[in-house]
């Protein structure tokens, strides 16, 4: 094409004849067809294609908002409460934080897909504080079950600052991301939980129990820019991480966090700030060595951004975890109920079990209790007494299946102390699975 001579050619799509001065006249020009399509045409073809996108994105946003309308009306506070009811004994208070974090955390959500700006509402993010065994894990399980948005939990002791052996900060999204289904835009909705999350604490802190690896203290300052929002890149499951590698990429700023830790130890902290402040005003000798009279429960009612700061997590990140929850030990009345009352208590399913090979499942109130006992001894609460049963039951659910007869099997006192052997007899009819 000489500069000189500009040449002319007829647009396939317009038909106007077009003076070629440079290839931004024609862009597109095929000389052995000669097909072409002029600038006015691709520019009004682009212009096309962009309004079409910015109506399917603008439908997709009414759509999402009036999905998003159904699903607040579906979970409201005082039913998420009363579903989590079903499953998890005591916790009231906790529960009612959760269920309107969620709650908020929906609202946020539609807020976002509407066009009218104006007050951002801002995330609250939770930390739950509990004694292992009293149910935090199981509660947001249940919660999860409930939920329309993915949900994943991570151990956070499992992560290491990246450059350490371990797993990256990034995981926690990257498990998020498979909970969407690999749905970028779902993930960007969803709820992480951190568990174990007082792990992390650095060694700095006040508490010397805690034996915190140098790398901790990076790994809060990786999760720090996560719960602040960022865009966090990862490459999917099984791929080899490398430069070239192709990675995903999810922007954190609408992620609810949920972390949740035992904080053993936190209690220490909380007594010595309330020592100091109560030697003030006279009582200070008097605490020492009475420490005991102040029960794990009274205390850890009382925590304080400044006692997890003192604990060793870095103020930047309590700052973005502004909604502290602080869960009950279960005493062994709680754990009583817990073994008979949710739908799907330990009792009711090995009741469900044993009803399948027509026999009658009877734990007697003392054996109950015993295993309540046991579990305290323990110290792992509600956890282990699904275990402590099922080392009960090992021989039964072994033995039972070898005849068809109904049967009644009772489990006493004396199966869980000391490992006597359940009384069975048989009985003329079947039982059913809801007999206790
Ligand atoms: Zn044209």
């Amino acid at each position: 094409m000489a500069k000189n001579t500009p040449v002319q050619h007829v647009c396939s799509f317009c038909k106007r004849l077009i003076t070629i001065h440079d290839q931004y006249d024609m862009p597109i020009l095929d000389p052995q067809s000669g097909f072409a399509i002029c600038r006015n045409c691709i520019k009004d073809i682009y212009h096309f294609i962009e309004e079409h996108d910015r109506h399917v994105e603008e439908d997709h946003k009414k759509d999402f908002a009036a999905s998003l309308e159904s699903t607040l009306e579906k979970n409201k506070p005082h039913l998420i409460k009363e579903y989590l009811d079903q499953y998890i004994i005591h916790q009231d208070r906790a529960k009612k934080i959760l269920a309107v974090a969620v709650y908020n955390h929906y609202k946020r959500m539609k807020h976002g897909y509407e066009t009218d700006g104006g007050t951002e509402i801002e995330k609250s993010n939770v930390i739950m504080l509990g004694p292992s065994g009293c149910g935090k894990t199981a509660l947001l399980q249940h919660l999860s079950k409930l939920l329309d948005i993915p949900f994943a939990v991570t151990d956070a002791s499992s992560l290491t600052e990246a450059g350490f052996v371990g797993a990256d900060v990034e995981v926690a999204v990257r498990n998020l991301y498979y909970a969407a289904d690999k749905d970028v835009e779902k993930t960007e909705h969803g709820i992480i939980y951190l568990d174990e999350f007082d792990k992390i604490a650095r060694k700095s802190g006040e508490n010397n129990s805690i034996t915190a690896d140098p790398g901790h203290e990076g790994v809060q300052q990786a999760l720090l820019k996560m719960l602040e929002g960022s865009q966090v890149e990862f490459t999917a499951r099984g791929q080899r991480k490398h430069p070239e590698a192709p990675t995903i990429k999810v922007n954190t700023q609408n992620i609810l966090f949920i972390v949740g830790g035992a904080f053993v130890g936190i209690d220490d902290v909380i007594a010595k700030r309330l020592q100091k402040s109560n030697a003030n005003i006279g009582f200070g000798a008097k605490v020492e060595g009475e420490k005991d009279k102040a029960t794990f429960d009274e205390l850890i009612h009382q925590v304080t951004p400044e006692d997890l700061m003192k604990y060793g997590i870095i103020p930047e990140i309590i700052g973005r975890l502004p909604i502290i929850c602080t869960l009950e030990t279960l005493d062994e009345n709680a754990l009583l109920r817990i073994l008979t009352e949710p739908v799907n208590a330990p009792v009711r399913q090995y009741q469900k079990l044993m009803a399948m090979d027509h026999v009658e499942l009877k734990f007697e109130e003392g054996a109950l209790r015993a295993v309540a006992k046991k579990a305290i001894e323990r110290k792992t609460g509600a956890r282990s007494l699904k275990g402590i049963i099922e080392d009960v039951m090992l021989d039964v659910m072994f033995e039972i299946p070898r005849s068809d007869e109904p049967r009644r099997v009772t489990i006493t006192e004396a199966c869980i102390t000391k490992g006597a052997q359940p009384e069975i007899e048989t009985i003329e009819e079947e039982p059913t699975s809801q007999s206790a």
